[in-house]
């Protein structure tokens, strides 16, 4: 299946110059939905995931799905002051000043095999600040998944060494 067909593109969107990718439209679609899942479930079969971890909010509409097939659990990792109860945060650069991501501090047992995901592999820094969450609490990151991949801004120079799964290049 072509997945780019159910990928929006927008231009000047959220700021003049840049062409957002919008992947609602593959949400939307339950064939194109379910393929993109199964594709992610196919990457991660033979990798003994544990848990799968990913970013507010578009991480978890990739992460929950593969999460229930392969009948593992889910952790959610946000923005500072989302989670209720004890975290670990880590602060990441953005184009302009800086972030925190946060997630709970019991989420992740020492040694369990994490799975990564999130909709799109820009620069790389959302995905490294939740690598660095994950292995600060003994997880082992055994495989990171995304829909797109901007192959322009080389987000992979700050993964190296990781397995990772693009399903689109752009
Ligand atoms: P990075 O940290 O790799 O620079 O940016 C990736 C994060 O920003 C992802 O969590 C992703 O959801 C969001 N993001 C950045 N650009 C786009 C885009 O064009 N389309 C979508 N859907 N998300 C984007």
């Amino acid at each position: 299946m072509d997945l780019k067909q159910y990928v929006a593109i927008v231009e000047d969107y959220p700021k003049p110059g840049i062409k957002f990718k919008d992947i609602t439209p593959l949400m939307n679609n339950g064939e194109a939905y379910k393929y993109a899942t199964d594709q992610i479930v196919a990457y991660a079969k033979d990798k003994k995931i544990d848990l799968i971890v990913g970013p507010e909010a578009r991480g978890f509409i990739i992460g929950c799905p593969v999460a229930y097939s392969l009948g593992v659990g889910f952790a959610p990792v946000r923005k500072e002051g989302k989670l209720p109860r004890e975290t670990i945060k880590v602060s990441y650069g953005l184009e302009y000043g800086s972030d925190v991501l946060t997630i709970h501090k019991d989420a992740i047992k020492p040694g369990q095999r994490v799975l990564i995901t999130d909709d799109l592999l820009a620069t790389g820094g959302t995905i490294e600040a939740t690598i660095k969450l994950v292995e600060q609490l003994g997880g082992v990151v055994a495989g990171i998944a995304f829909l797109v991949e901007l192959t322009y801004l080389e987000g992979r120079s700050k993964l190296k060494g990781y397995d990772i799964l693009t399903l689109m290049e752009y």
